[in-house]
């Protein structure tokens, strides 16, 4: 059974087709709209940071591909390095209230640090999905 508009099985054969038949969309692609690494039009992600189990539009089994920690390790790295160097750079440079930096950086932090982690998941089940690595195929 083949997905067509306004039509998705509950349970869908195109997993059978081979990986070189599908239009590879780009990682970067795949990141910045967290999208299906397949098909690159279904959605990825169900709330903020769920994978969904299928993709809604090629059938693609999402259960296997788990990010896991990764993304959650470059995220509290790399954001909070970044964080720390901006939050000394504007209370030495403007010496502002400490509410300021309340009202400033925890929202900022709390955004960002979503916004990342689902680029990263993306980007990491995207790069399964292309390798063929995930943990149902041992
Ligand atoms: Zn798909």
């Amino acid at each position: 059974m083949i997905a067509t508009a306004g039509h998705v099985p509950a349970v869908c054969l195109l997993e059978e087709i081979p990986l070189s038949n599908w239009p590879q969309p780009s990682p970067i692609n795949v990141a910045l709209r967290g999208v299906c690494p397949r098909c690159g039009r279904g959605k990825l992600f169900r709330g903020l940071l769920t994978v969904v189990e299928r993709c809604p539009v090629c059938g693609l089994d999402l259960r296997a591909h788990d990010a896991g920690d990764g993304p959650a390790v470059f995220v509290i790295l790399g954001l909070g390095a970044v964080m720390m160097m901006l939050v000394f750079w504007v209370e030495f440079r403007f010496e502002p209230p400490w509410w300021v930096h309340v009202a400033l950086w925890v929202p900022f932090s709390i955004a960002a640090a979503v916004w990342l982690l689902r680029l990263l998941k993306a980007l990491l089940i995207n790069q399964q999905y292309v390798h063929r690595s995930t943990a149902l195929e041992e």
